[in-house]
């Protein structure tokens, strides 16, 4: 028994029941919702490690249901789509899906999709490379930052610069010290510098989002505090 819960989004009752029966065979822990609305209702309430999620719906198509669920959510979501729903796929995937399976469906595809999503979800948690402070979020490997899920446009020093102070939270950093590690021990230029990113990053974040996250310390340098 793995223990792991998947959710299923189907209003056709028959093939709900068919996936919920062959899934619990698996070892699965299974859930059903039959609407669009009660299934998003249930994503957002529950903790689910997998959603299988059709995407012709009544009362929310399966789209917008992807759409919300992704606002505040990285569960892998399978999507069931019909043969003639290409366009509904390509957006799918644009959403956020993470895997489609085409109607009718033979049962093994739709079970080694489900395996090979379930396994993707423990390698990325293993190897999360996400900085977070608050609502602030930085994805190192992909170079994204985001506040409250709103993407901020930084710079690649700018980006190097918050890197370091995330890394170092509650840390004081003098100058000095940020010059060398994210200018490199070969910049010839003036401390200056680095108070002059620093003011871009308060401009892009602090001011923005009324939150400060880079304090002065005087005299001294700069300290990133988290409060937590
Ligand atoms: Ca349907």
């Amino acid at each position: 028994m793995n223990n792991q819960r998947i959710l299923i989004i189907e209003d056709e009752i028959k093939i709900a029941r068919f996936l919920e029966l062959e899934l619990k065979h698996e070892g699965y822990e299974v859930d059903q919702a039959h609407d669009g609305r009660e299934g998003l209702d249930k994503a957002l309430e529950q903790e689910f490690d997998l959603i299988i999620l059709d995407i012709m719906l009544p009362s929310m198509n399966g789209i917008e249901v992807l759409r919300r669920l992704r606002q505040g959510s990285e569960v892998p979501v399978i999507m069931l789509t019909a043969k003639d729903e290409i366009m509904d796929k390509v957006v799918g995937l644009d959403m956020g899906a993470n895997d489609y399976v085409t109607k009718p469906f033979a049962i093994e595809e739709l079970l080694a999709r489900i395996r090979a999503a379930l396994k993707r979800k423990v390698t990325q948690i293993m190897t999360s490379s996400i900085l977070e402070l608050d609502g602030l979020k930085v994805d190192l490997d992909k170079y994204i930052v985001t506040y409250d899920n709103e993407a901020i446009e930084l710079t690649k020093r700018e980006f190097d610069l918050l890197r370091y102070f995330l890394e170092n939270k509650n840390i004081v950093l003098t100058r000095d010290k940020i010059l060398q590690t994210v200018w490199g021990y070969d910049y010839m230029g003036d401390t200056n510098v680095v108070d002059v990113y620093v003011r871009y990053i308060r401009c892009k974040i602090d001011d923005k989002y009324s939150k400060k996250i880079i304090h002065t310390v005087r005299g001294v340098g700069y300290l990133l505090k988290d409060e937590k």
